[in-house]
């Protein structure tokens, strides 16, 4: 059943937060103002541990796709100009805000996210992370100096802002993901329009707007427009107008926006799907592995592109480990993330637990068995360990991002790498063992961007480079690969004297 009011069952209002803005959040942030709704259809924002709708949002169309590429072409030049200290001190600011306005934050991460606890800290020290880290590149890596081959010839080589930068960003870690592009864009002179997720309008977009706007942003450096994908992505994606095109969500979508992207000369830089493997060697320390297998599956309900989607353990531990971890599975309080203690929450809708439930059942019709969990109710998916699981299983050769733990047994270290292997996607995996060296030599063979020993995929460091390769994307984020991405450099020579020309 949906409540139609906005007042949610703790009788808080979104409307009414601290760090609401005083139009409600049922606009789009546009030019520095807060534009209504008016006749644009409504996006029903829903809790999804309730089912009860906390807002709406505008529905933003392709007209304003245009205005808001226009109104951000037209103010970048103007910001890209303003001093590197002013510009890395509004993103410190928009940084602190994060922090006093925590209570609200943390409220919002549950109702609109079904975010435990947990992960509303993680997530919010993720993103304070990559703002600081944002803000500083402001003042970092000006440009070089380069000798030339030709007598007489000086060379430099210019960092500009890129221009315009167009973010599309998913639910499951809204805030972070989105603040991981537009802080270092903003930083570094860019201006930006941003489409959220249409599940997580607020923190994926209107919450960082309202931080920005506070901290004194220009009007027009950041815009947000939610929306459908399915409805403005390609006239998103496609534009003319962005420089780069940020887009962090499934490989499926993503490839046709890098498609659009390049076809429009935008650069695209896609961060996107994984099918992340947790090996277990046969001399890893069991205790050790089984920890950081359990957190590496069932954080955020597995809703993270670096969650574990396969445990590949060794045959003469397997059945330790399983039994290992079921326990750990069934011990997990599952609930309404608002409830104290809760480390389990809902999933973020209907279509992502029928596809997980889907996968769950045809990997048992096809032999494996579920050693913990495998119930649903509502939106709420026990945590589910299966065993007897083979690479061809639904749950073992798709994306399952949910809160579900395939075990599959190898034989030897070269048949766990091709296990890992087996699959389009590269994006993070662990290894565990207690010889490093050996670790380190399955970890080299793990063709993924990140690969973790002794611990599980689940890291993410604001200085350190994050990305994946094959399916799982193109380029890599944080720190100073993000600022290769939304930066140019352009070659400029001077010929400090007269230049021999062959005629
Ligand atoms: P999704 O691709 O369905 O949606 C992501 C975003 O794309 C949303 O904003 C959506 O509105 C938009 N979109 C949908 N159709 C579009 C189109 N035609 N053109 C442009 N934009 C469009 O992804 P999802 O299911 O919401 O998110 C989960 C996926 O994201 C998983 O595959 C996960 O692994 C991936 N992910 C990757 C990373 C990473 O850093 N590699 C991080 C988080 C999530």
């Amino acid at each position: 059943m949906t409540d139609t009011s906005t007042r949610s069952a703790d009788g808080r209002d979104v409307d009414e937060l601290d760090i609401a803005p005083e139009t409600g959040w049922n606009a789009l942030f546009l030019d520095g103002e807060w534009v209504p709704a008016g006749d644009r259809d409504l996006i029903d924002v829903e809790n999804p541990a309730t089912r009860t709708t906390l807002t709406t949002v505008p529905s933003a169309t392709e007209d304003d796709v245009d205005e808001a590429y226009a109104v951000a072409e037209e103010a970048q030049s103007a910001w890209g100009q303003r001093p590197p200290q002013e510009r890395a001190a509004i993103v410190s600011d928009a940084c602190a805000l994060l922090g006093e306005y925590a209570d609200d934050l943390e409220w919002l991460f549950a109702v609109e996210c079904g975010g435990v606890q947990l992960k509303a800290d993680f997530e919010t020290q993720l993103a304070q992370g990559t703002m600081e880290v944002g803000a500083g590149l402001a003042m970092r890596d000006g440009g070089r100096r380069k000798d030339s081959v030709t007598p007489g010839k000086e060379n430099l080589l210019v960092r500009e802002p890129a221009g315009v930068v167009g973010v599309i960003t998913p639910w499951n870690f809204p805030l972070y993901l989105t603040s991981r592009v537009v802080a270092p864009a903003i930083a570094l002179g860019n201006s930006v329009v941003l489409k959220p997720d249409e599940h997580t309008p607020l923190m994926g977009g209107l919450v960082l707007a309202r931080v920005f706007e506070e901290a004194g942003l220009p009007d027009g450096v950041l815009n947000v427009v939610p929306g459908y994908g399915h409805e403005i992505g390609d006239h998103f994606s496609g534009h003319s107008v962005p420089s780069v095109m940020s887009f962090t969500g499934s490989s499926e979508v993503g490839r046709g926006v890098g498609q659009r992207a390049v076809g429009a000369y935008t650069e695209p830089a896609l961060e996107l799907g994984g099918n992340n493997a947790h090996v277990v060697l046969p001399d890893a320390d069991l205790e050790r592995a089984i920890d950081a297998g359990a957190f590496g599956s069932f954080t955020h309900q597995g809703q993270e592109c670096i969650s574990i989607n396969r445990h590949v353990v060794h045959e003469s531990l397997y059945d330790e480990y399983v039994a290992g971890l079921a326990d750990r599975a069934e011990q997990l309080p599952i609930g309404d993330p608002r409830e104290e203690g809760t480390l389990v929450g809902p999933v973020i809708n209907e279509s992502q637990r029928d596809k997980i439930v889907g996968f769950l059942e045809k990997s048992v019709a096809n032999g494996a068995t579920v050693e913990a969990g495998g119930g649903h109710d509502g939106l709420f998916i026990e945590p589910t360990v299966l065993s007897g699981v083979t690479s061809d299983m639904p749950v073992a050769c798709n994306e399952h991002f949910g809160p579900v733990a395939p075990v599959i047994p190898f034989e030897t270290d070269e048949e766990a790498i091709e296990i890992v292997n087996d699959t389009e996607y590269g994006l993070s995996g662990s290894v565990h063992s207690t010889d490093v060296a050996r670790a380190r030599d399955v970890a080299d063979a793990m063709e993924t961007g990140m690969v973790h020993i002794n611990d599980q995929p689940l890291n993410d460091e604001p200085h350190v480079a994050f990305g994946g390769v094959g399916a799982s994307g193109l380029g890599r984020y944080n720190d100073e690969w993000i600022m290769d991405t939304l930066t140019t450099l352009k070659w400029i020579s001077i010929q400090r004297e007269p230049r021999e020309y062959p005629y």
